[in-house]
């Protein structure tokens, strides 16, 4: 008996792995889900419920077909951790609210969101929160401010910001600052003295720095400058899709040394080379017709047709990212940044933040370890959580 369970036990485990099919996978990532918090570093939802006139016209705890993310798909995507986006417009530089007033009312919102849904969220500060409420079942609530305009060159409120749960932030949107640029600037420049500052002092409050939305100067410049591992929110990989969002290989090498994690970005535009081209020639072809004086109604038609005729990016292109960077920074440098509720398309297979599992499985099928799953869902940016509070701690000891 024992001898046949035996060979029963032995021919298991010699069965191909290509045989188990893709709910096998799935079913192995949702285990695998259920020890590890899968940590998602940017969603906008914050913003998309800004635009639709607040918490009052959006619930979470009723479906939203409209958007990507509700509470019930929060948990069949099983997310343990949410960074949600305090997104501040570029437009603020220039009129209507102040960059500060307006990331103010956006953590404002974020931490009335988090509390409206208190059975099922919960805000999260420290890596240790994020475990414990993992354990306790809840989705973990992190606030992180898209724009560092939002400081107005003040350490203060940097501070401040940090004081009122403030985790990570980008240090530009899409237009650059006199101490940080952006990724769609051509300047030849970085971080000023006061961008260092700024970093440093983001070290010393234990505050992360991300680097998606800057040019490559400014992230080589944060990587040398920085004292912790920095982040990239949500951003690719530009061997694959050649977007100045992406991250070019020669940063990957640098993220390896500074232990920094390169949360990828479903954006399609980021992720599939074919959907960028595409969309660069769309652009091209309506400014076009706009200098034609071609009228907005035809102009509006025209669009309609070239993107019904679009190539979509899939769940598959989005692992092909993920593999990327673990091949050039090391699987310990990866992560998820979804970009969801601040992408107008996704991903066939990835629609919304239910689908986590369903990535996590495709990494199993393409036969990586348990392990390494994990530290894709959530344990790199645990650790990198972890990293920056010790160093911040370290830095207080000396400066004040
Ligand atoms: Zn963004």
């Amino acid at each position: 008996m024992i001898k046949a369970l035996l060979s029963a036990t032995a021919l298991l485990s010699i069965i191909p792995t290509c045989q188990l099919s893709a709910q096998d996978y799935r079913a192995q990532a949702l285990r695998i889900l259920r020890t590890v918090p899968l940590i998602d570093g940017h969603n906008d939802i914050p913003g998309a419920i800004r635009d639709r006139g607040g918490l009052d016209s959006v619930d979470l705890a009723v479906s939203q077909p409209k958007l990507m993310t509700d509470i019930a798909r929060l948990r069949s995507g099983r997310v343990g951790g949410q960074f949600w986006a305090a997104y501040v417009p570029v437009t603020t530089m220039d009129s209507g609210p102040h960059p500060a007033v307006y990331a103010l009312e956006q953590i404002d919102l974020i931490r009335r969101l988090c509390a409206k849904d208190s059975r099922s969220m919960v805000m999260a500060y420290t890596a240790a929160d994020l475990q414990r409420n993992f354990t306790a079942g809840k989705v973990s609530c992190l606030i992180g401010i898209e724009g560092g305009h939002a400081i107005e060159n003040s350490l203060g409120a940097l501070r401040m910001f940090y004081d009122l749960g403030t985790r990570y932030i980008t240090l530009t949107h899409w237009r650059s600052l006199d101490w940080a640029v952006a990724s769609t600037d051509t300047a030849h420049r970085g971080l000023s003295d006061f961008g260092k500052h700024v970093v440093l002092e983001m070290n010393r409050l234990g505050m992360l720095v991300d680097l998606s939305h800057v040019n490559d100067q400014t992230m080589s410049d944060a990587l040398h400058t920085s004292r912790a591992p920095v982040i990239f929110s949500h951003s690719s990989a530009r061997a694959l899709t050649n977007h100045a969002r992406d991250v070019p290989d020669s940063i990957l090498k640098l993220v390896a040394v500074n232990r920094g994690v390169v949360m990828v970005n479903f954006n399609p535009g980021f992720v599939s080379e074919a959907v960028r081209v595409y969309g660069d020639s769309v652009t091209a072809r309506l400014d076009a017709l706009r200098a034609a004086g071609v009228d907005s109604a035809t102009r509006a038609d025209s669009l309609k047709a070239w993107n019904a005729r679009a190539p979509h990016a899939t769940l598959q292109q989005v692992a092909d990212h993920i593999e990327h960077i673990r091949q050039v920074a090391g699987v310990d440098c990866v992560g998820l940044g979804s970009d969801f509720d601040g992408i107008d398309e996704v991903p066939v297979g990835l629609e919304d933040v239910s689908k986590f599992p369903d990535l996590i499985a495709e990494l199993l099928r393409r036969g990586w370890s348990e392990l390494d799953v994990k530290k894709v869902a959530g344990l790199n940016t645990l650790r990198v959580l972890r990293a920056a509070e010790r160093i911040a701690v370290q830095m207080r000891r000396t400066q004040r």
